[in-house]
């Protein structure tokens, strides 16, 4: 059924009241849906019942409602607004029935509306703002005017003109609000952005911002900490209509803090980047070698040893046992010893995606042990021919999601590190950035509830 979810008077209070009264179930309209429950309806009476001083006032209980089953006396006849929310199963023109508007008039205000918007559209959660002159006698009630709101941006306007009824879109304006949310990891991260307010897209953000230097899965642990700014982008009416980006989000994990910042560079393109105008996306080294040549590529080969025909899944690069080899970017050590026919053996996790690995090292740098981290450039061993080699030679493999891709055709990370006049204007954004966060006071766990709330 319709949910009335508020109802004001243009009404003489203090003369008439109402009462609300269960019609009988109307009969049910082809192509329309079998409404079994009966529809409140609104009827104008002249009484002293107690339960109108609580309707007037809105504190009204809805169960109340389908229990009373007085006949309809309308002794008024000045137009009243009802807001209704469109539930499940409602078309506009039950709505508009449910009122006690008839089907002519109905069909009537129904197609001029459809000239800005299509009925079908209707969806559960829409409001419908009527102002509605009640029947009288005979007369069925007319409707003067309604408004949908189908969604946060836009209201379809009805309005009963001499000539009859006629429709338009009005737009509305958002403003962009800037939202400060922080809080400390108890048991997940998205507990505890949920918990401060933080909705679900900008989360999303979040774990994008970090997820070449944060690797979620493994590396937050309960005490680590975060905070976000954010765009709200509000309707006059104050509700949130759409989240715009992140502008500064700051993550401490392990005591380590990492701060980034939205700056648009001069090609247009959106980036995060440190306070040294670094950004979060670190490049992998495609050769973690100098001076090698590659002697196989990845893809299908004749493998030397076996003789049999398989994938090749790394890039070997020829080059005299002993020369350096290192880490193909920042990172931690998932592995470093020996590993069968890779012989010694190195694989680094760069984040949550991406690892690297190095095979048949004549050695493994002594710093470079399981958990270690590793920065980008350090040495982490050195070329041989251990494991199934047939000459020195560094195998190298790219994994991303745990699978060895080739290193050359795919879109490795590009580590942009901003510069000149540029990185001025950086830093000019970054001040800004860091002087509104500072003045911005943290979003409460009771706007955090309120925005639960919105999806139901
Ligand atoms: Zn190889």
């Amino acid at each position: 059924m319709t949910g009335v979810i508020a109802l004001s008077g243009l009404l003489g209070a203090a003369t008439f009241a109402l009462t609300v009264a269960a019609t009988p179930t109307p009969p049910a309209l082809e192509g329309e849906n079998n409404e079994t429950e009966a529809a409140a309806d609104i009827s104008l009476l002249p009484s002293t019942d107690p339960s109108v001083s609580a309707l007037l006032s809105g504190q009204w209980d809805r169960a109340a409602l389908g229990s009373d089953s007085a006949a309809h006396t309308v002794l008024l006849s000045e137009p009243f607004s009802i807001t209704i929310e469109i539930e499940s199963g409602d078309t506009l023109m039950s709505v508009l029935l449910d009122q006690g508007s008839d089907r002519g008039h109905a069909h009537a205000a129904i197609t001029a509306l459809s000239d800005v918007f299509d009925p079908r559209d209707l969806r559960p959660g829409q409001t419908l703002d009527m102002a509605i002159m009640p029947a009288r006698g005979s007369e069925p009630a007319t409707i003067e005017q309604m408004r949908l709101r189908p969604d946060p941006l836009r209201d379809i306007l009805v309005v009963l003109a001499e000539e009859g009824f006629v429709a338009r879109e009005e737009t509305r304006s958002l403003t962009d609000q800037q939202v400060r949310a922080e809080g400390v990891i108890d048991s997940s991260l998205y507990v505890a952005a949920r918990d401060a307010g933080v909705p679900i897209p900008v989360l999303g953000d979040l774990i994008n911002v970090f997820s070449f230097d944060v690797d979620f899965q493994r590396e937050v642990q309960p005490g680590d900490r975060f905070s976000v700014m954010f765009t709200e982008r509000l309707t006059q009416d104050g509700d949130v209509a759409d989240f715009g980006d992140i502008m500064m989000a700051e993550m401490t994990v392990g005591g380590d803090i990492k701060r980034f910042y939205r700056f648009e560079n001069d090609e247009g393109r959106i980036d995060y980047f440190d306070e040294r105008g670094q950004s979060v996306r670190r490049a992998l080294l495609r050769t973690p070698i100098d001076g090698a040549r590659i002697s196989s590529g990845f893809g299908m080969r004749r493998h030397p040893i076996s003789g049999y025909n398989r994938l090749h899944r790394g890039t070997d690069f020829a080059a005299p046992s002993g020369t350096p080899i290192y880490a193909a970017g920042d990172g931690v050590v998932e592995a470093a010893g020996w590993n069968g026919g890779y012989g010694r053996y190195i694989r680094i996790r760069h984040n949550g995606r991406h690892s690297t690995a190095y095979a048949h090292l004549s050695r493994i740098d002594s710093r470079v042990t399981s958990g270690a981290r590793v920065s980008q450039r350090q040495i982490i061993g050195y070329v041989g021919s251990s494991g199934n080699s047939t000459g020195p030679h560094l195998h190298y493999e790219v994994h991303v999601d745990g699978e060895q891709v080739n290193p050359l055709s795919i879109d490795l990370p590009t580590g942009e590190t901003l510069e000149g006049a540029q990185l001025a204007r950086f830093q000019r954004i970054r001040a800004e950035i860091d002087t509104q966060y500072a003045a911005l006071e943290p979003r409460t766990q009771i706007a955090a509830q309120t925005d639960v709330d919105l999806d139901d």
